[in-house]
């Protein structure tokens, strides 16, 4: 499955270690990430990852505009409540876009391994269906 990583600066060495600690499981899938968050995974796992601009500079658009081609299985998203961020409005549409498509979405690292451990158990296999089902959100 596809999977998108992208952390905020003070949550970067935390993707860091959950990829490490999942890098079995992530070793299977296809990594895309925006840019400072894919190159921190690349030279801390050596796992492959397709990199995106830096956040800021249009990365998380970029992640989106896959979402809504659905062309993302799950997105992981360290985001940080406690620091105001440049590109906000991006942050917000791309959380509002795994919405409306329906896309499994973390945003804390206990959500995460959630969703990992479930990806690796086979409960993420439905997204294989609504592949096969026309594109766009389900419930439009
Ligand atoms: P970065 O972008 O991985 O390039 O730092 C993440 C973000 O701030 O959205």
């Amino acid at each position: 499955m596809k999977i998108a990583l992208i952390a905020h600066d003070r949550k970067k060495d935390l993707m860091v270690r959950l990829v490490t600690a999942y890098k079995e499981v992530l070793k299977k899938h296809e990594l895309y990430a925006t840019g400072t968050t894919g190159k921190r995974v690349e030279e801390a796992t050596g796992l492959s990852v397709h990199r995106f601009k830096s956040g800021p500079l249009g990365g998380d658009q970029q992640i989106g505009a896959m979402i809504s081609e659905d062309a993302l299985d799950l997105v992981i998203f360290l985001r940080d409540p406690l620091a105001a961020q440049p590109h906000e409005p991006d942050v917000t549409a791309l959380i509002r876009l795994s919405d409306v498509y329906e896309i499994p979405l973390a945003t804390n690292i206990g959500t995460a391994e959630v969703l990992l451990r479930g990806i690796n158990a086979g409960f993420l296999d439905f997204r294989e269906v609504v592949h096969d089902l026309e594109t766009g959100p389900l419930s439009y």
